[in-house]
């Protein structure tokens, strides 16, 4: 394709799969649309072989899993976010993490970080607060839902944002997770984040 084209042609957005099992993947594949890439609602396991990046959304790990588990889902996932940009939200941060805690939980281990799950209480503890993160544009809403807490992160984690000195929002490599719901929030820079990603990526692999 001719980049110093300005009208860009459907064909060269990147296509996002938002795994749409639990969790609300209808507003995710909204924010990847404004964010300008292409959203496919992912329920099956060879969808994975056709998207350039998927988002893992929020809902409940433990429910995932089951249905995961049930659908033959978990191996190829696992083998899709070893290497392809993958972008988890709460639940979704809580699968990407190498460590679950409270209770410890099975997990697809490629997030080099140790994940405590429920760690800001229950349901009617959660909130929305406004905060710095290392994206530009000033504080953004953050909206916490029974939010994990990112306990330990390894080396290679880079820490975009935080809340009470323990990360948030954080990126390794092809891997951002978050352990709020940007969704809920009009605010797209996150899923615009994701979209450079995703596209940085398919770069490097083309
Ligand atoms: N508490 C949920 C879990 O442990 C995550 C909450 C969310 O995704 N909003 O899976």
């Amino acid at each position: 394709m001719d980049e110093s084209n300005p009208n860009t042609t459907p064909e060269s957005l990147p296509c996002i799969g938002v795994l749409a099992i639990q969790g609300d993947f209808d507003a995710h594949a909204i924010a990847i649309r404004e964010a300008g890439a292409e959203a496919v609602l992912v329920r099956k396991p060879e969808q994975l072989d056709d998207i350039d990046g998927l988002v893992i959304p929020g809902g409940e790990s433990t429910t995932f899993l089951k249905f995961l588990e049930r659908d033959g889902f978990l191996d190829r996932l696992q083998a899709f976010v070893r290497t392809r940009p993958t972008f988890g939200t709460c639940a979704g941060c809580i699968l990407l993490a190498k460590e679950v805690t409270h209770p410890a939980q099975q997990s697809l281990g490629v997030l080099d970080a140790t994940v405590e799950r429920n760690a800001y209480g229950r349901q009617i503890d959660s909130v929305i607060e406004e905060a710095e993160t290392k994206l530009e544009g000033g504080p953004m809403e953050l909206v916490y839902i029974r939010a994990p807490r990112i306990a330990k992160t390894g080396p290679s984690v880079k820490v975009l944002a935080e809340r009470d000195g323990f990360p948030v929002l954080v990126e390794q490599g092809h891997i951002l997770a978050a352990t709020f719901h940007p969704e809920l929030s009009a605010d797209r820079r996150i899923h615009r984040r994701f979209v450079d990603l995703v596209r940085e990526h398919s770069a490097v692999r083309s």
